[in-house]
């Protein structure tokens, strides 16, 4: 037996599903996990020491790559000195200044260990502030774990195929109202809040229409309701100020989490003083954690962050438009139906169902369109076609989520080499798909 299949069967005795997050169990795209010995730039290595070009990157904290050497210095380091005190640092107030610096509208933020606590913390904040107990999210959109959140989520819940959860009681879900991305809901003096992605990377990647984000930004003031944008893969990817500045729209709310974290346990939540006031020790709202603020996450969010300048941002920009021209190309020189979503370096893959006859023939199925919302996105995500692409592709190297509601993670380290490299495979790849179809 493989060091692979080995490590499951293990894992599989110990650990429910033998993983600690659901989607790496490979459920949605058959088949068995590979099991990560170690990483370095672009690649990861198996256990049976394969190794991979890898769009996972731990689902966007990797905005550097893998191992990169300032953040492997600057854990180093901070390790040294002691990996948690219960006491304030320096490194906390450095990476708040710097957040409060690049994010215009945020003034204070409070760091935590994950996003999901990042989207929880902020929920109840808004509830608190507000005195209102009603949540509006939108369908497809992936908040994390919480109870409140979990109605008709995306990224694992979706991978899962679950409609809902087992243990979320109807009492925790009461307040929370689901809408359809891209449509501006009505909003009455019921709702404390709004959460949304505003760039949606957790049902495939889906850009928010024209207005979208400006229309929720009208209705939330004409309710009095808080907007909360939760940027926790948005945030230090789309750019220095994220999709609040990308779009020009500044909620009261974000979350933060994954790159703010450069690959340690890190979110965060923050905003405008007057609603960040009620959290406690200043106001009503309670919020804490042992090992928030730690260390070795600060240390290693703090140098992520210097190290992403204008220029980081272009590049990788540059980066995902190569992958997505390159992969577009190879998919429909070969046939198969797909349409690669971009927005900024953030970047997703849809395919159609069967195969095109052809480019130049004019027959089959025709073009993909992009999805502007859930019921789109599950059309294509759930046709069969993503998993044989993800295994044709995995065969030869390269690592995609096992997940057709995830995105692509290409970092800063995945230079044009490494695309081109990419690029091939997968035209080799979608070769060997269609021929099956
Ligand atoms: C990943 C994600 C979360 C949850 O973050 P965790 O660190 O996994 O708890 C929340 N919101 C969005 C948009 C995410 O992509």
């Amino acid at each position: 037996m493989g060091a692979n299949l080995d490590l499951f069967d293990r894992a599989r005795r110990v650990i429910p599903g033998g993983v600690n997050s659901p989607v790496r169990a490979f459920g949605s795209v058959g088949g068995t996990p590979y099991f990560v010995a170690r990483a370095e730039g672009p690649y990861v290595w198996d256990a049976e020491g394969r190794r991979c070009i890898d769009y996972v990157q731990s689902y966007g904290p990797g905005i550097l790559g893998h191992a990169h050497p300032a953040v492997v210095e600057a854990v180093t380091r901070a390790a040294s000195n002691g990996t948690t005190y219960g006491a304030p640092t320096e490194a906390e107030v450095v990476l708040a200044e710097m957040v409060v610096d690049r994010i215009a509208g945020l003034e204070s933020i409070r760091f935590v260990s994950s996003g999901t606590e990042a989207t929880m913390s902020a929920i109840r904040l808004a509830r608190g502030a507000t005195g209102r107990d009603g949540i509006v999210k939108f369908a497809g959109c992936y908040h994390g774990h919480g109870d409140a959140l979990l109605a008709a989520g995306g990224s694992g819940v979706a991978n899962q195929g679950l409609s809902g959860c087992d243990g979320v009681t109807a009492g925790a879900v009461a307040d929370t109202i689901v809408a359809p991305y891209n449509v501006v809901p009505d909003l009455d003096e019921t709702v404390a809040a709004v959460i949304v992605e505003p760039v949606a990377a957790n049902m495939g990647l889906v850009a928010p229409a024209d207005g979208f984000l400006e229309g929720l930004r009208a209705a939330c003031d004409a309710a009095g309701a808080l907007l909360v944008f939760d940027e926790v893969i948005t945030g230090f990817r789309l750019g220095r100020g994220g999709a609040a500045d990308w779009s020009g729209v500044t909620p009261d709310l974000w979350c933060f989490g994954k790159v703010i974290g450069g690959g340690l346990p890190v979110g965060a939540f923050g905003g405008r003083w007057d609603v960040m006031e009620h959290l406690a020790p200043l106001g009503g709202v309670y919020q804490g954690g042992t090992l928030s603020g730690n260390p070795l996450a600060m240390a290693a969010g703090r140098t992520t962050l210097e190290l992403l300048d204008d220029g980081a941002f272009e590049a990788l920009t540059a980066t995902a438009s190569r992958l997505a021209d390159g992969l577009s190309g190879a998919f429909a020189d070969a046939g198969l139906p797909a349409v690669l979503p971009r927005v900024g370096s953030l970047l997703g893959v849809f395919f159609g169902a069967g195969a095109s006859s052809g480019a130049s023939s004019g027959a089959g199925p025709g073009p993909v369109v992009p999805p502007t919302d859930f019921d789109e996105a599950k059309v294509l995500a759930d046709n069969g076609v993503y998993p044989k692409v993800f295994h044709a592709l995995l065969e030869r190297g390269v690592a995609l989520a096992p997940g057709a509601y995830e995105a692509l993670f290409p970092s800063l380290a995945h230079g044009d080499a490494v695309v081109d490299e990419t690029v091939a495979i997968a035209a080799e790849a979608a070769a060997t798909v269609v021929a099956g179809l």
